[in-house]
């Protein structure tokens, strides 16, 4: 039935094998058969409270059997939205008070970018319509979000894209090869002057970026990165949007990972870790600087059906009170040390290019050569497989690194265990990426 009817995302069509997931609990996930498998992916970067939590069951029943939908159009509400945004700004760092929420990462991009581009024309510049992005940046795949996605295959045959973007080098330390021997903050920060120069300071509305970027492997730029950036951006009145749709919620042991670099955006785009996947949610985040000028007299323009869904909303609470109660951050923080010192060890294995890592957020990069960093040829597929087959461990792939993002609430043995299944295929992994 699989194979007659669902269209999966990235899968290629001659591939019959699939896995279907049934249930779960804490990091772990059962299949139909009955395999028990360590969910070392949060599913997608976004369970931070683990699996099968009673609790945000309830909170959507309850809601949903008080009330279960309404909008927030117009001057209509729901109380929900309201507690969920009142909360959102203690939470989030000055002066980040105005909420808008969507059902998901890819929505709240296209409101940043709307946002960006409509501060600028209201302001009385309505030639600021280009935005900068990064290449090997994933920000979704809307329009406006897949048009500043930074990966060839998400503009090739979908043409034309959303015009008016311009991809930057990204702050890649391990790809050393980008900078021609210069310092990664000072290379990035002198293409980012001259593309704002040749382009025309008073042409760009925006920039947008991941702190940390999820698309090629938890890549965490020099520390002197964000701050020089977001200073240089000011300094042309360019609107710097942060993507923290994986980061936000914990996974860098912050509530966001702009408090771990120390800047705050002037628009920020969470969601996966709002409600852990429990429902699809997200908020996007300003400050009444941005908010006074997009809302002002004639309104923000534009909304989604579901925007500030109430069960939404309750999901997102108590799963918020979760990650309070039980000191999630605390321990992302306290586990992704464990975690990381042990991936660490894995270096060892001539597979193995590097470990990075901030919080719960982690690669592995390999390699077919580690003198020259070479990915493997095949890609991380084989890996990936023999990793869920033969060591019941789920973890994400992309073209280059196995992708590591588990619960928040994951153990110090569920993290043995984790290593263990690793280093039990990676030390069967040839260069050509192939597993013996
Ligand atoms: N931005 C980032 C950084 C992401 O990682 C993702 C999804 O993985 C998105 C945006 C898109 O979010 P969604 O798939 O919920 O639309």
């Amino acid at each position: 039935m699989d194979r007659a009817t669902l269209i999966h995302p990235t899968l290629p069509g001659h591939r019959t094998d699939r896995t279907l997931l049934v249930s779960g609990s804490g990091s772990r996930v059962r299949d139909a058969e009955g395999r028990e498998y360590l969910d070392a992916s949060a599913v997608l970067g976004v369970t931070q409270v683990g699996h099968g939590r009673a609790e945000l069951a309830r909170a959507a029943a309850e809601q949903m059997t008080r009330l279960e939908y309404f909008h927030t159009w117009g001057p209509l509400g729901n109380d929900r939205a309201v507690e969920l945004a009142g909360r959102l700004a203690t939470l989030a760092p000055d002066p980040l008070s105005r909420v808008y929420f969507t059902s998901g990462g890819a929505e709240g991009n296209e409101i940043a970018l709307r946002m960006a581009r409509l501060y600028h024309h209201r302001r009385g510049e309505p030639e600021r319509t280009v935005v900068l992005s990064r290449r090997t940046a994933y920000h979704g795949i809307g329009y406006g979000s897949g048009g500043v996605s930074g990966f060839p295959v998400y503009h090739e045959g979908f043409g034309p894209s959303l015009p008016d973007v311009h991809f930057l080098t990204p702050p890649h330390p391990y790809r050393r090869d980008l900078y021609s021997g210069a310092d990664v903050t000072e290379f990035c920060l002198a293409e980012l002057r001259d593309t704002i120069e040749r382009v025309g300071p008073e042409r760009v509305a925006a920039m947008i970026g991941e702190p940390v970027m999820g698309g090629c492997g938890a890549v965490v730029p020099p520390a002197d990165y964000w701050p020089r950036v977001a200073e240089l951006l000011r300094s042309y009145g360019i609107l710097l949007i942060s993507d923290e749709v994986v980061t936000a919620y914990g996974r860098t042991g912050h509530w966001f990972a702009a408090q771990h670099f120390g800047v705050v955006p002037d628009i920020m785009v969470t969601a996966k870790g709002l409600t852990s996947g429990y429902i699809p949610h997200g908020a996007v985040l300003t400050g009444e600087r941005v908010a006074e000028v997009v809302t002002g007299d004639q309104g923000f323009p534009v909304g989604y059906t579901y925007t500030g869904h109430p069960t939404a909303c309750a999901v997102a609470l108590a799963n918020l009170d979760i990650i309070e109660r039980e000191g999630l951050l605390a321990n992302a923080a306290g586990i992704g040390e464990y975690l990381g010192g042990r991936l660490a060890e894995l270096t060892e294995l001539p597979v193995v290019g590097e470990v990075r890592r901030l919080g719960l957020m982690m690669a592995v990069e390999l390699t077919s050569d580690r003198a020259t960093r070479r990915p493997l040829p095949n890609g991380t597929g084989a890996v990936a497989d023999a990793l869920r087959e033969q060591a019941a461990v789920i973890l994400r792939t992309n073209p280059y690194a196995l992708v590591i993002n588990p619960p928040l609430v994951l153990s110090r043995e569920e993290a043995d265990e984790l290593v263990d299944g690793l280093r039990s295929v990676l030390v069967r992994t040839g260069p050509d990426g192939h597993v013996r």
